[in-house]
């Protein structure tokens, strides 16, 4: 078997740092980070429950507790960078996560999230993220066409 990493998902959202390509953004649907559903669905994994010691260093990080696409989208550099610090989140950068995040809310955003999706479209965010929330802006606007 021959795995292309250009279509990985989480090649796509981690370790890429350009736009990612237009056939990938619907079905990366609410990912922002990763995908791994290899994990979940090789038989070697199938072991049963993990016990709670083994899955101790996994919990929820409180930093993220309220972190929403939207704010990603719209984070400064040194806010992520202090969100993501001494954690793997911090390899996209804050410009990966923001186009990751754009690229969710076009997936599974609404009007609401409109403003900060347009800003970031007219902003001076890089490249990729600019052209990402433009793209979201589009599936937003598509799929609620009075969404003005
Ligand atoms: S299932 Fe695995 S190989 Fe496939 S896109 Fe997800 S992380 Fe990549």
């Amino acid at each position: 078997m021959v795995l292309d990493a250009r279509r990985c998902l989480s090649y796509l959202t981690i370790e890429q740092p350009g736009p990612i390509p237009e056939a990938f953004r619907a079905p990366l649907g609410d990912r922002i980070f990763g995908c791994d559903t290899c994990q979940d669905v090789c038989p070697f994994n199938r072991t049963g429950a993990p016990s709670p010691e083994s899955t101790r260093d996994f919990a929820t990080d409180g930093r993220w507790a309220s972190v929403t696409p939207e704010a990603l989208v719209a984070m400064a550099p040194d806010d992520y960078a202090r969100l993501a610090e001494g954690t793997p989140l911090a390899r996209p950068g804050a410009a990966g996560m923001a186009r990751n995040a754009a690229v969710v809310l076009g997936n599974t955003g609404a009007r609401r999230h409109l403003p900060v999706l347009r800003e970031a479209a007219a902003g001076p965010a890089s490249e990729a993220v600019r052209e990402a929330a433009a793209w979201a802006v589009g599936a937003l606007e598509a799929r609620e066409p009075d969404a003005g």
